[in-house]
């Protein structure tokens, strides 16, 4: 290494470990959602590039004064927003050893440690979520990745690897159908629309009033596109849907699928890291009909983003769809090793199975469930505050993390547009304070607010203090 990085790396590494420390230690000072007007930012920024090298003093200066107040702290324990991104102490680390290695993981000769550790922390993970043993699993960077890459198997098998090679033609093949749940996640018609079948071609199925798809409503649609000369081809179940963390059921689903031979994908990104509790284990009632099943464990596992957990039956139904083969990535071990770049869409991969080897090591099982089992815990707390007090209205079952609700006080008699700018307001000022951040969504047209207990330091005073500021702020409403 040149003298010059070796001196900025003691001096400064030691001062940035200091700083995430620090941070870390003091992250309940920072407003959790960032106070700043769009292209606040950008406006402190020099809008050309330096000809001259700059001191990594200047650099960590601006990164400390401009950088961080224009963040949104996702790691604040008062973080109830989206689903959480959460992260850990092993984790970073990791990813700093990552960093170090450098490696571009695409292939087994490329960084065989790389390779195996992944085979096998994902075959951990496969014990721990009590998946089936046929079950195989990689790292892919997302769960929207996970379910384009499930869509295109799909495509695939369905027709014998013919839009593989010819493309999509007119009238041939037929018609693919993908069928969903109306609740189901954005990345599923993004995904539609990638892998070539269009938008018309995604059927959403009614879901019942717990949002969970109704599994008779898949059939007929199934039964209709059938007699018209479709060819069904992937059915997406989602385990804890984005909006309210409903439950689409498994066991009925996969038996449709299984009956008309359709591809069986299941996305549970935030939910499926529930099922390492054996209490929560039904959940996953059902996923040993699925081909394909994606959670993130770059969501609720406590390993930064990006780290999404893609398991199938058949691993060759990734390899037969991706595999490539340029003389250049040719090498001799090709029979007796696993090339992670045929298992999905890029060809790089980074080194992510080092940070959630570390993760697992670092908590365990044991420590993993204590955690997640406190966050169920302080969500039905947080139910039972919302049931007690009749100014609120609870929008949809609470199935793990997830409270979904809205201020709707039954003396006042609000209409629809008054309650969602009413909750609007509520919602706004709850973020303005810096204290505490909930986002929403709509469920069956209204307006609803969600709170996600899942940040890796979520505790119940943190709970607490969220409720306390709703019940002061329902006060002015
Ligand atoms: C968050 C989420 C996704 C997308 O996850 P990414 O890893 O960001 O692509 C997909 N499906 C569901 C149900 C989600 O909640």
């Amino acid at each position: 290494m040149l003298k010059v990085d070796e001196e900025i790396f003691l001096k400064y590494g030691h001062e940035f470990i200091d700083w995430i420390a620090d941070y870390m230690d003091h992250i309940e000072d920072y407003p959790v959602m960032a106070k700043v007007e769009p292209g606040e930012i950008a406006s402190r920024l020099p809008t050309a590039p330096p000809d001259e090298p700059e001191s990594m003093e200047a650099i960590f200066n601006d990164f400390k004064h401009i950088i961080v107040p224009g963040m949104t702290h996702w790691q604040h324990p008062s973080f109830f927003a989206y689903f959480p991104a959460n992260s850990s102490a092993p984790s970073v680390l990791a990813e700093l050893l990552t960093a170090a290695l450098g490696a571009q993981c695409m292939i087994w000769q490329t960084s065989p440690a790389a390779t195996e550790l992944e085979e096998v922390v994902m075959d951990w993970l496969r014990q721990m979520l009590n998946l089936p043993d046929n079950f195989c699993g990689v790292i892919q960077d997302t769960a929207s990745t996970s379910t384009l890459a499930a869509l295109l198997c799909a495509r695939e098998r369905v027709t014998n690897f013919d839009v593989n090679l010819h493309g999509f033609k007119k009238g041939s093949p037929r018609d693919l159908i993908i069928y969903a749940s109306e609740e189901v996640h954005s990345s599923i018609e993004k995904g539609v629309k990638i892998a070539g079948f269009g938008k018309d071609n995604l059927r959403l199925i009614p879901a019942g009033p717990d949002f969970a798809m109704l599994p008779e409503e898949l059939e007929k649609a199934i039964e209709n596109d059938k007699k018209a000369g479709r060819l069904p081809c992937c059915v997406v179940a989602t385990v804890g849907t984005t909006s309210s963390t409903a439950m689409d059921p498994l066991k009925p689903i996969g038996e449709i699928c299984e009956r008309h031979r359709i591809w069986f994908h299941v996305d549970g990104a935030l939910a499926g890291t529930a099922a390492i509790l054996p209490e929560m284990r039904h959940l996953l009632d059902g996923i040993e009909h699925a081909d394909s099943f994606v959670f993130n464990p770059h969501k609720w596992m406590f390993t930064n983003f990006d780290c999404s957990a893609y398991f199938c039956k058949d691993p060759k139904s990734l390899t037969s769809t991706f595999e490539i083969l340029p003389e250049y990535l040719k090498t001799d071990l090709d029979r007796r090793v696993k090339n992670f770049r045929d298992w999905g869409i890029p060809l790089g991969r980074r080194f992510r199975a080092l940070k959630l080897w570390f993760v697992i090591r670092h908590f365990g099982i044991k420590g993993l469930r204590e955690k997640i089992r406190t966050h169920l815990e302080l969500a039905r707390e947080f139910e039972s505050w919302l049931r007690e007090d009749p100014r609120f209205e609870l929008m949809a079952p609470v199935s793990v993390n997830l409270v979904c609700f809205r201020y709707n006080p039954p003396e006042r008699s609000l209409t629809e547009e008054e309650l969602e700018n009413i909750n609007k307001n509520l919602m706004d000022e709850l973020n303005r304070s810096g204290n505490m951040y909930v986002t929403h969504t709509k469920l069956k047209e209204k307006f609803t607010i969600r709170l996600v207990v899942g940040q890796t330091n979520t505790g119940r005073e943190h709970v607490q203090r969220a409720w306390a500021s709703i019940q002061e702020a329902a006060k002015d409403l």
